[in-house]
C-alpha cells in the first residue's frame, strides 16, 4: 500500500499539510459527491477564492437508515482525481473501512479522515489502523459522536502507533438530549482539554456538522480560530437545496466566500497573544458551563412539570411552604460550604422556586379549563 501512497499526486499533500503562518488550512467541499458535475462545478466555484484549500467529499456515507443516499461508492473517487488533475487541490474523504482505504490510496486520494460514527468503535479503528501501517497518508480524526474524549484519544493513539505521522483532529461537536441551537453541541471544553493533552496535534473544526445551518457557521468558525483552532471544514455545495446528504447545512462557494471575507484572522505575533489566547478559552470555558446551567433548568423544569400534574390529579396545593424551606435549607447548606455567598444562593433559588410555581400555576389553569 505504501508504494500507492506515495505516487506523484500523493506529494501535493506534503506542502499543504499543516497550515503556514496564519492561513487556517481550509477544507471545502460538499458533504457527498454526488455527480461529476456537481463536484466539478463546486470545486471551480471553491477553487477561485481559495486556490490552496483542500476538496473534500464523501464517497461512502455512514447512513443512519438504508435507502437513504449512501455515497457514489468507487466511482465518485474518479470525480476527485478530475478535481486534482484540473485545480490542483489536495482531495480527502472519509474511510470507514481497511477495503474503502485501499481504494482510495489506489486512487491517489491526498488525505482520508475517520467519521464520528467509526471514531467510536475501537475495532474499527484498530482495523483502520492495521490497513494504515506503512502508509504515508495524512489522516483526520473526527471525534465520537458521544462526549467521551478517551475514545478520541484513544483512535489517535491506535492511528499514531501505526505509524502514521501526519494526524489531525477534527471537532464536529457532539450528539446531546438537551435542547441546543447546534446540530451537534460544540462542547468546546471538551477540545480545550484535548488541546491540553495532546498539543501536538492540529485541531481542525467542522464548523458543519457543529452548527447544523448556515446561519450558525460563521460564529463557530471564529471561535474556532480564535481558541487557536489550526484549520476549518465547511460543507460547500454549488446548489445546498438540492444535495442528496446534508442539504440543510451546506453553503454555496459564493456564501463560503462572504462568509470567510468576515472571518478576522488574529495573529499570533500580537503582544498579548497570551493572554488574549487564555482569555478566550476561559470565556469558551464559561460558555459550556452556561449552557450547562441552562440545560439543567431546562431538565429541573420538565420535573417540576411532572410534579405539577402529579399535585394537580390529588388535589394538592401547589406551594408548599415546608418544601421550599427544605430546598433553601439544603442549597444554603451545599453552596456555603464551597464558598458561595449565602445573598448569591438565596437571590437564585429565589427565582428558580419562583419559576417553578408559575409553571405549576399555568398548568394548573390549563387542566382546569379541559
Ligand atoms: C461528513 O463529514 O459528511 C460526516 C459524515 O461527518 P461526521 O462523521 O462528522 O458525521
Ligand atoms: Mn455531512
Amino acid at each position: 500500500m505504501q508504494a500507492l501512497a506515495l505516487n506523484t499526486l500523493n506529494s501535493i499533500k506534503i506542502d499543504k499539510w499543516i497550515p503556514d503562518g496564519n492561513k487556517p488550512f481550509t477544507i471545502f467541499g460538499p458533504c457527498s459527491a454526488e455527480n461529476e458535475e456537481q463536484v466539478l462545478l463546486t470545486a471551480a466555484g471553491i477553487h477561485k477564492n481559495f486556490p490552496n484549500n483542500v476538496f473534500r467529499a464523501g464517497i461512502w456515507k455512514p447512513r443512519s437508515r438504508p435507502g437513504a443516499f449512501e455515497g457514489a461508492g468507487n466511482e465518485g473517487l474518479h470525480w476527485l482525481k478530475k478535481v486534482k488533475e484540473q485545480f490542483g487541490m489536495p482531495v480527502a474523504t472519509e474511510v470507514a473501512t481497511p477495503e474503502h482505504l485501499e481504494a482510495c490510496l489506489k486512487a491517489g486520494i491526498d488525505m482520508v479522515w475517520i467519521g464520528a460514527r467509526t471514531t467510536v468503535n475501537p475495532f474499527s479503528i484498530q482495523e483502520l489502523a492495521d490497513a494504515l501501517k506503512g502508509v504515508d497518508i495524512p489522516v483526520f480524526i473526527k471525534n465520537p459522536i458521544n462526549p467521551d474524549i478517551s475514545l478520541w484519544l484513544g483512535a489517535i493513539e491506535r492511528i499514531q502507533r501505526a505509524g502514521v505521522k501526519r494526524i489531525a483532529a477534527i471537532h464536529r461537536g457532539f450528539q446531546s438530549f438537551e435542547n441546543s441551537v447546534y446540530r451537534y453541541t460544540p462542547r468546546w471544553e471538551l477540545v480545550i482539554d484535548l488541546k491540553s493533552l495532546r498539543p501536538d496535534i492540529p485541531i481542525i473544526c467542522d464548523a458543519s456538522h457543529i452548527s447544523g445551518t448556515p446561519e450558525l457557521i460563521e460564529g463557530v468558525v471564529q471561535k474556532a480560530l480564535d481558541l487557536d483552532f489550526q484549520g476549518i471544514m465547511v460543507e460547500t455545495h454549488n446548489n445546498p437545496s438540492v444535495a442528496l446528504s446534508d442539504a440543510k447545512q451546506q453553503v454555496t462557494p459564493f456564501e463560503l466566500k462572504s462568509m470567510m471575507d468576515k472571518i478576522i484572522i488574529r495573529k499570533s505575533d500580537a503582544v498579548d497573544i497570551d493572554f488574549h489566547q487564555k482569555l478566550v478559552e476561559l470565556r469558551a470555558s464559561v460558555d459550556s458551563i452556561d449552557d450547562l446551567i441552562l440545560q439543567a433548568l431546562i431538565s429541573r423544569n420538565n420535573f417540576i412539570e411532572q410534579i405539577g400534574n402529579y399535585k394537580f390529579e390529588k388535589n394538592m396545593t401547589i406551594l408548599q411552604m415546608q418544601r421550599w424551606e427544605e430546598i433553601l435549607k439544603r442549597q444554603l447548606e451545599n453552596g456555603i460550604a464551597s464558598g458561595l455567598s449565602p445573598e448569591f444562593i438565596k437571590k437564585i433559588y429565589e427565582l428558580i422556586h419562583s419559576e417553578a410555581i408559575s409553571i405549576q400555576t399555568d398548568l394548573f389553569q390549563k387542566k382546569n379549563k379541559i
